[in-house]
């Protein structure tokens, strides 16, 4: 068993959709970032190749590749996916915190916790997302930006 942590946090910008954990959220604002900004994706890529000893996304997808603007978060989590086959690796479990004062997730964390499980090849019980607020503190809680953690274990 290999375990891996993955930490990302995006700011908030004007004109894009918010998407976290693969499912597009009705908000006023998106996250800024070279890819969809999807935050949460970016923490379970980066626990994921942290578990594998595969340094971490920016290393496989840098921001200043254009083949990476605006692409779709699970693209980049599905070739992660195809790495650790690679390497005789699956995945065990994943579990998640997605941390932000606006807007309400727990509408959304059943279709995030479909979609991710669909691209970890796991059940859906093997995957969770939490959903958490820092009761106004700090720049998630001024509504600033969104960040997330993820922990993974890997089967050999
Ligand atoms: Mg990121």
């Amino acid at each position: 068993m290999l375990i891996g942590q993955g930490y990302d946090a995006h700011r908030f910008t004007d004109g894009k959709d918010l998407v976290l954990g693969g499912v597009k959220i009705g908000h006023d604002q998106g996250l800024e970032a070279h890819s969809d900004g999807d935050v949460l994706v970016h923490a379970l890529c980066d626990a994921l190749l942290g578990a594998a000893g595969l340094r971490d996304i920016g290393h496989f997808f840098p921001d200043t590749d254009a083949q990476y603007k605006d692409i779709d978060s699970r693209v980049l989590l599905r070739k992660v996916m195809a790495e650790l086959e690679r390497e005789g690796m699956r995945v065990h479990n994943a579990d998640m915190t997605v941390v932000a004062q606006r807007p309400k997730l727990a509408p959304h964390i059943e279709l995030m916790r479909n979609r991710l499980a669909h691209d970890l090849n796991l059940e859906p019980h093997r995957v969770n997302i939490k959903a958490s607020t820092t009761e106004g503190m700090g720049f998630a809680g001024r509504g600033e930006g969104i960040a997330s953690y993820a922990v993974v274990l890997l089967e050999e």
